[in-house]
C-alpha cells in the first residue's frame, strides 16, 4: 500500500482570497508525492520533495513563507523521522536556509546527532552543501503584512511507501516570535512521529502541541482505535487543554487520519485505490 498525506498549516487563514490557490497546491503536492511513489520512490525522497515544494511556496509558513519573528527576521525549524529505523533528523532556529527539511535530513543521514540548531545547524549545512540563500528571499510584502497577523501555516507529510512510514515538517514558526523561540515542529514526538504503526505531523501552537506530545499521543488509542478515530482523540484531549492545533497521520495499512480544532486545516491526500486526491480547508 501507497499513501501520502499533506497539510499546509492548521489556523484561521485569514486572508481568505489565498485559500483556494492554497488548497490547489496542497492537492498538486499530495498528487505529485503520489506519482513519484508509484514511479517506485522511496518515502524519504517524496516525503522530503513534498516538504520542499511548499517550503518554496511563499503562501506557507516554511521556508521562502516563514514568518517573521519579533526582530524581522527569519528562524526555521524542521524535523524528519524515518519509521522503519526510528531514525530521526531535526533543526531549530536556522536562518537563510533555502529547504530545512533539507538540512534536518542530512541530519539524520549523515551526522550521529538528532537535532542540531542555529548555528551548528547552518555551519552542518554549508559542510554538507544546503543551498543558502540572501535574507531578502523571505521578505514579500505579504509577509511584511502578516507581521501584524496571524499564525497557523506550518506544513508537513506523511508518506507510506509499501515498507516504510516516513513524517516531514517544516515551519517559519510563529509571527513575531521570541528570538531563540522554538516551537514543536523539531521536537520528535510533539510535531512529528513515524514508527512501523503510524505517522503523525503536528500544526499549530507548539506551545499546546508540546504539553501533549501530540503526534506521539496517537499512540495511546492506536490500534485500540482506527487512526482517525485516534487523531480525533488527540485533538479532542487538546481542545481539553484549551490548545488549538491540527494533526495529520496515516497507518501502517495506508489509512488516513486528521482533525483540527483551529477554523480550518490546508490538508489533501491519496493512497492506491482511491481515483484522486482529497483535499480541502
Ligand atoms: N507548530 C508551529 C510552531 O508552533 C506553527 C504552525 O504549525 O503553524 O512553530
Amino acid at each position: 500500500m501507497k499513501a501520502i498525506i499533506v497539510h499546509g498549516g492548521a489556523g484561521d487563514a485569514k486572508i481568505t482570497h489565498e485559500i483556494p490557490e492554497r488548497v490547489q497546491f496542497v492537492k498538486k503536492v499530495a498528487e505529485e508525492g503520489f506519482t513519484l511513489l508509484k514511479e517506485g520512490l522511496d518515502a524519504v525522497e517524496v516525503a522530503v520533495r513534498a516538504v520542499k515544494m511548499l517550503e518554496d511556496h511563499p503562501l506557507f509558513d516554511a521556508g521562502r513563507g516563514s514568518y517573521l519573528n519579533e526582530e524581522g527576521f527569519v528562524e526555521m525549524d524542521a524535523g524528519i523521522m524515518d519509521g522503519s529505523k526510528l531514525s530521526i533528523g531535526a533543526v531549530a532556529g536556522v536562518r537563510n536556509v533555502k529547504n530545512p527539511i533539507e538540512l534536518a535530513y542530512l541530519v539524520m543521514e549523515k551526522s550521529s546527532h538528532n537535532i542540531l540548531i542555529g548555528n551548528g545547524a547552518e555551519k552542518f549545512g554549508k559542510e554538507h552543501g544546503v543551498e543558502f540563500v540572501p535574507p531578502y528571499y523571505f521578505y514579500s510584502e505579504r509577509i511584511i503584512k502578516i507581521f501584524e497577523g496571524t499564525y497557523g501555516d506550518t506544513v508537513g507529510a506523511v508518506v507510506l511507501d509499501g515498507k516504510k512510514i516516513v513524517s516531514a515538517v517544516s515551519t517559519g514558526g510563529t509571527p513575531k516570535k521570541h528570538v531563540g523561540r522554538v516551537g514543536d515542529s523539531p521536537i520528535v514526538g510533539s510535531g512529528f512521529y513515524a514508527n512501523d504503526e503510524f505517522g503523525a505531523v503536528s500544526t499549530g501552537i507548539g506551545e499546546d502541541i508540546m504539553k501533549l506530545v501530540l503526534s506521539f499521543r496517537i499512540s495511546l488509542y492506536y490500534p485500540k482505535y482506527t487512526i482517525n478515530e485516534a487523531v480525533k482523540n488527540c485533538i479532542d484531549d487538546l481542545s481539553r487543554i484549551n490548545g488549538r492545533a491540527g494533526l495529520i497521520a496515516l497507518d501502517k495499512n495506508g489509512n488516513i487520519g486528521y482533525a483540527f480544532n483551529t477554523k480550518g486545516m490546508f490538508f489533501a491526500y491519496i493512497k492506491e485505490g482511491q481515483d484522486s486526491v482529497i483535499g480541502g480547508f
